[in-house]
């Protein structure tokens, strides 16, 4: 039953929901034709070794570089190709791009780790462990320069089968990275369960460790306690000189964020590697 006076909700026809779902039809040939014409990008954020103050990897961010809205990042439209399917297409695009990326550095002699970002809905059939492999070999990578980056939320959708995944990746070398620690469930008893090699720390972590709350602390806790259980830690997000200083004397053991650099181009990554080893290696710089 239509209501009187248009563009009041009615059960049956909602206008700014039709809008919204005609939005999104747009949005989604705009992503398939995006596919099929090459508009995603891979940037590399820098991951720096703390004590050794150079830098050891990457960390591989998409950007869709849209003809007439420019860059657009990741969180406005990773979403929408997950709801329609597109994701493993995506997501086997990134892991050849990365490997790719991988050669390069190597021909290079830069011997980099890299990772990419895994969605959920990937796991276990949009990626299978036969494809990693498949990309490895025909890019000529060791399979330990490689790490995926999952989040808690895959972990607990289907134990069994992410259980199964996760084993298979790490049997052919490749590591596994719990992305964003801390904003979950984090519950400890994954560390046991899953076989990982790294946790990343949420920024939010690291952000909150200078205001005086118990952000510091619990740091300090998740760097001990994957220690103690044989876990590489990255602290994401860190933006100041001060941050990376707490976490140096913490023992954590690798630092990503904006105060060693914003995610940047490949043609631009040597440059800002080198920039950023140079920095590290000037005392008090
Ligand atoms: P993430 O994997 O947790 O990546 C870290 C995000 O934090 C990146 O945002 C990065 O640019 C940002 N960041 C890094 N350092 C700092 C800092 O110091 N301060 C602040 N405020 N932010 C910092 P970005 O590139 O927009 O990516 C957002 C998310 O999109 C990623 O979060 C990841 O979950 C997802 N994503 C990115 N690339 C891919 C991909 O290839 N596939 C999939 N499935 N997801 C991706
Ligand atoms: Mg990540
Ligand atoms: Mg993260
Ligand atoms: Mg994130």
């Amino acid at each position: 039953k239509a209501k009187a006076g248009g563009g009041q909700r009615s059960e049956f026809f909602d206008p700014a929901l039709a809008e919204a779902a005609e939005q999104r039809r747009h949005m989604e040939n705009d992503l398939r034709q995006a596919l099929r014409e090459q508009q995603f990008e891979l940037f590399f954020q820098p991951i720096v070794d703390i004590a050794a103050g150079r830098v050891a990897g990457a960390e591989a961010l998409i950007r869709w570089r849209h003809p007439e809205r420019g860059l657009v990042p990741p969180d406005r439209f990773i979403p929408l190709i997950e709801q329609s399917g597109l994701i493993d297409g995506l997501g086997l695009w990134v892991l050849d791009d990365a490997c790719r990326q991988l050669a390069e550095w190597q021909r290079a002699g830069r011997p980099h780790y890299l990772s990419i970002n895994v969605s959920g809905r990937q796991i276990p059939h949009g990626l299978p462990p036969a494809a990693v492999a498949e990309a490895l070999a025909r890019h000529g990578i060791p399979a330990s320069r490689l790490a995926l980056e999952i989040t808690e939320g895959i972990l607990l959708a289907n134990i069994g089968e992410a259980q199964a995944w996760l084993q298979a990746v790490q049997a052919l070398g490749v590591r596994v990275y719990l992305d964003d620690f801390g904003t979950g469930y984090s519950s400890l008893s994954y560390l046991n369960r899953f076989p990982l090699d790294t946790l990343k720390i949420d920024r939010s972590f690291v952000q909150d460790m200078a205001t005086g709350n118990n952000a510091h602390s619990l740091v300090i806790a998740i760097v001990a306690m994957a220690r103690s259980v044989g876990l590489q830690v990255v602290a994401e997000g860190v933006e100041t000189a001060g941050q990376l200083e707490i976490l140096s004397a913490i023992g954590c053991q690798y630092a990503q964020g904006y105060y060693l650099s914003r995610p940047v181009t490949a043609a631009d990554f040597p440059e800002v590697a080198s920039e950023i080893d140079r920095r590290l290696a000037t005392p008090g710089a």
